[in-house]
């Protein structure tokens, strides 16, 4: 299988933050990856803009640099490499000031046959100036689009004010608000696999799904990001973004095209549609270490900050296709393995032929994200040998770097799939505003219930699947969560 590797049209990227962490690690590794398949054309630009002085040279050996720290070493080559920092330059910039502007309006082509594209990789506090400053100073085409991090907002009423920020400048149709998740290979999978066979969609509804699980599950503690994620909590940082698009992209209807606004108005349906969570179906956490000082607490540098790093939680969705279906959402931080992963479980047969020691079994869906993306389905079968009619669950497995070989390894990463969407104009992978909002619309009564409760998390222990009451969430619903595996 040869892939196919369609060259972009021609671009100027500006990235705002081009010295940052983002950056370094992930916005520029994957523009070189793209550039190494022959995606980006030759008199395309990429211009870093940020407050440190730096003259291009020093830009380009910065970048070689973090090239060689976060791409595997024999991945490229050194004419690659030289070719790819040819096509980068720099301009020092103040997001909040008049320095730079100048320069940057001189530099970056405003003509109908280049695309342009402003990544925003700095603080969302900047988003604002940024905005303000390429359009007041001309620099915007009217093609033009407009990159945005997480976090959008830390709540409605601030998610509300960006997007209101931003529209002063942009029309919605040049806002792309990136979710990494929505760019990986099995995300998108999940929709060929769901809309591209008859197999699964007949299935996909009350009569036949059980549950639904989704986790995400991380080994890293909050490390030095304790400042900020201590003003965030899972909720925001996880939830109310990364796993509310996965839960929206499996419960929603089959939108009519594959195309952003179609699949977008489907996917805030299931939003609109989630009812708010009775306290008892939440589970919050809060990792503690007893071994190694690197509890939360400990990290954070706080006796009695009462932020979540973990949640668990069951959510339902009061429409047809799902009423009766619990949908469970579990994602936290230093538990026993690094794992995010979505999973169908099917109902039992209505009645089994066989008899009871040959026990009774269901299908599931496993959809997973990282590590090693692919797609399982269980299904049960006759334990091979003699000794009557016993059954065992196998999985069919459609991981793709056993099914595609070498060509999956060709596989973009999220970032230079949604990169290179940007360039295409392509916004299916990216979250729309009205989106946005109405994930905050029902995140932000939870948050606030436990603000003023001043509920404290659950602890648990570091290495393990998180607080006893996650496990009881399901327990007493007679399920259980499926393992965490590495
Ligand atoms: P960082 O602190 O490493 O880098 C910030 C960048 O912004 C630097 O290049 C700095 O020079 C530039 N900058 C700061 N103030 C400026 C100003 N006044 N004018 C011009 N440039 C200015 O941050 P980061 O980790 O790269 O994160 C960037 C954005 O991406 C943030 O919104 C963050 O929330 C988001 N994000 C980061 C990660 C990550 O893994 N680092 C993941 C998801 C989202």
């Amino acid at each position: 299988m040869v892939s196919r590797v369609i060259p972009v049209d021609d671009f100027d990227l500006v990235i705002f933050g081009g010295t940052g962490d983002l950056a370094r690690r992930k916005i520029l590794p994957g523009l070189f990856r793209r550039f190494c398949s022959g995606q980006m054309p030759a008199q395309s630009r990429i211009i870093g803009a940020a407050r440190s002085e730096l003259s291009d040279a020093a830009f380009r050996r910065d970048i070689k640099a973090a090239l060689e720290e976060f791409l595997p070493k024999d991945s490229f080559s050194a004419k690659e490499v030289k070719a790819f920092l040819d096509q980068l330059h720099y301009v020092r910039i103040d997001a909040t000031g008049t320095e730079g502007w100048g320069a940057l309006k001189k530099l970056v082509r405003n003509d109908k046959d280049t695309i342009q594209a402003f990544y925003f990789s700095v603080a969302p506090s900047l988003f604002g100036d940024l905005a303000e400053r390429l359009h007041t100073n001309k620099i915007a085409g009217p093609g033009a689009r407009i990159v945005v991090e997480k976090p959008f907002g830390r709540d409605l009423g601030s998610a509300k004010k960006l997007n209101s920020t931003l529209r002063d400048h942009f029309d919605e149709s040049q806002i792309y608000r990136i979710d990494h998740y929505l760019g990986k290979e099995t995300v998108q999978n999940l929709m060929a696999v769901r809309f591209g066979n008859m197999l699964f969609e007949p299935l996909w509804n009350a009569q036949y799904v059980d549950h639904v699980q989704i986790t995400v599950a991380e080994t890293v503690g909050v490390g030095g990001r304790g400042a900020y994620y201590d003003k965030s909590g899972a909720m925001r940082d996880m939830v109310q973004n990364h796993l509310m698009q996965l839960l929206c992209l499996i419960a929603m209807e089959p939108p009519s095209h594959f195309d952003p606004d179609a699949v977008r108005d489907e996917k805030l349906k299931v939003i609109r549609a989630l009812d708010p969570p009775k306290r008892d179906d939440i589970v919050r956490g809060q990792y503690e270490s007893a071994t190694d000082g690197k509890g939360y607490l400990e990290e954070v540098e706080s006796n009695d900050s009462i932020t979540e790093s973990f949640i668990a939680m069951k959510l339902a969705i009061s429409n047809w296709r799902w009423a009766g279906v619990p949908f469970y959402l579990r994602t936290g931080k230093r538990m026993k393995a690094r794992t995010s992963e979505i999973s169908i479980v099917f109902k039992e047969t209505p009645h089994s032929i066989f008899d009871k020691d040959s026990g009774r079994h269901r299908n599931i869906l496993s959809i997973r994200l990282q590590p090693n993306e692919g797609i399982t389905l269980g299904v049960t079968i006759k334990e091979p040998g003699p000794g009557g009619m016993r059954l065992v669950d196998v999985p069919l497995d459609m991981t793709f770097a056993d099914a595609l070989g070498p060509e999956a390894e060709g596989v973009p990463d999220a970032y230079e799939r949604l990169i290179m969407d940007v360039i295409r104009g392509n916004q299916t992978l990216f979250m729309r505003g009205d989106e946005v909002e109405a994930a905050w619309s029902w995140t932000d009564p939870i948050i606030e219930d436990w603000t003023r409760r001043g509920e404290r998390p659950k602890p648990y222990d570091v290495g393990t699947t998180g607080p006893e009451d996650a496990a009881v969430l399901m327990h007493r619903e007679g399920r259980r969560w499926l393992d965490i595996k590495a």
